[in-house]
């Protein structure tokens, strides 16, 4: 209670802004996946990558209000050497490719004339089935079997929720490694034997390729979250520069327009890019890649392994995470 005030007394003092400005500036860019009207519908097969649509508005009218909304364009911008963007400056992004992305964020977005950016799993939205850490987690979570063999002999009790979690991190420290038919049959077999169905969500899942279009009609910006949401820094180079260079054919084709912007999926295990990730992203014609390493991105950083932060629960939460970031913590 008394840190929650002493929070709120800081905020309203301006002191944190005047740290901020004395700290040289930067762009926060924040990583939002799901907002739902109802969070408590299918959080099951999401877990924690649920904002809810009031908290996600009120952090957007903090945005709009007290920090400058740039766009992934602007940032790319001041990273090399254009305009500078005035601090404090804040980018909207948003991973995966869910459905809920374009019926309940992007009108709030667009009342408030908040440009962002929409990372898409494009094997995802063209066979709408959700990225494999939804299906894990919901084959875990649901299955009928007792217990479940990793491919290492490990044998994993699935009595309670706990057990069912521990087993599903442990098979995601595989999955993340897979790609492609690699991963399709690795989800395949893990459901079957743990007697799972596949996931049937309330709501439909991710976005069509239609309402993908209508984003970059908007103010906003489309990029690459590879194909099949790997870990990029687990693969060999031959799947790397398929998942690269797929997802960006694929998306360019479908908008019409070079998609230039990247973002390394979640990663299940760290670390989830690497140097040489990065020198390939560059070959292949990207020009910004946004990764889930914490901080404040400041001018002279690799515009291909930017640095992003997790919004929190609460409007005064990301109000102080913010301001913080900004006076150079990481929250
Ligand atoms: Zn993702």
């Amino acid at each position: 209670m008394v840190k929650s005030a002493l929070k709120k007394l800081l905020l309203a003092s301006g002191v944190l802004r005047l740290g901020g400005k004395l700290a040289g500036g930067g762009v926060a860019i924040l990583m939002y996946h799901s907002v739902r009207e109802d969070p408590s519908v299918d959080c099951d097969v999401l877990g924690g990558i649920i904002h809810s649509a009031p908290v996600f508005r009120g952090q957007m009218e903090l945005i709009a209000r007290h920090f400058k909304p740039v766009s992934l364009d602007d940032v790319l911008d001041y990273l090399r050497g254009g305009k500078e963007l005035g601090t404090p400056s804040v980018a909207v992004t948003f991973d995966d490719g869910y459905a809920d992305n374009y019926l309940v964020a992007k009108p709030i977005l667009d009342q408030l004339g908040i440009p962002a950016i929409f990372y898409v799993a494009v094997d995802s939205i063209e066979s709408q089935t959700l990225p494999w850490p939804g299906q894990l987690r919901h084959a875990f979570l649901t299955g009928r079997a007792a217990s479940w063999t990793a491919a290492d002999g490990n044998v994993w009790r699935l009595d309670g929720r706990a057990e069912r979690l521990r087993a599903f991190e442990a098979a995601s420290a595989r999955c993340a490694k897979l790609c492609g038919k690699a991963q399709k049959t690795f989800l395949d077999r893990t459901r079957e034997d743990l007697r799972a169905e596949p996931v049937a969500l309330k709501e439909r899942p991710m976005m069509t390729w239609d309402e993908v279009r209508s984003l970059v009609r908007g103010e906003h910006l489309v990029g690459s979250h590879t194909m099949t949401h790997p870990n990029m820094a687990q693969l060999s180079e031959t799947e790397a520069r398929a998942e690269f260079s797929e997802s960006k054919e694929r998306l360019s084709q479908q908008l019409g327009k070079p998609v230039v912007h990247f973002s390394y999926p979640c990663p299940a295990l760290q670390p989830h890019w690497a140097d040489r990730t990065v020198d390939l992203s560059r070959q292949l014609g990207y020009e910004t890649g946004v990764t889930t390493d914490g901080g404040l991105v400041r001018k002279g950083d690799n515009s291909l392994r930017l640095h992003r932060i997790r919004p929190t629960r609460t409007v005064q939460g990301i109000h102080w995470n913010l301001e913080y970031t900004f006076m150079g913590g990481i929250a």
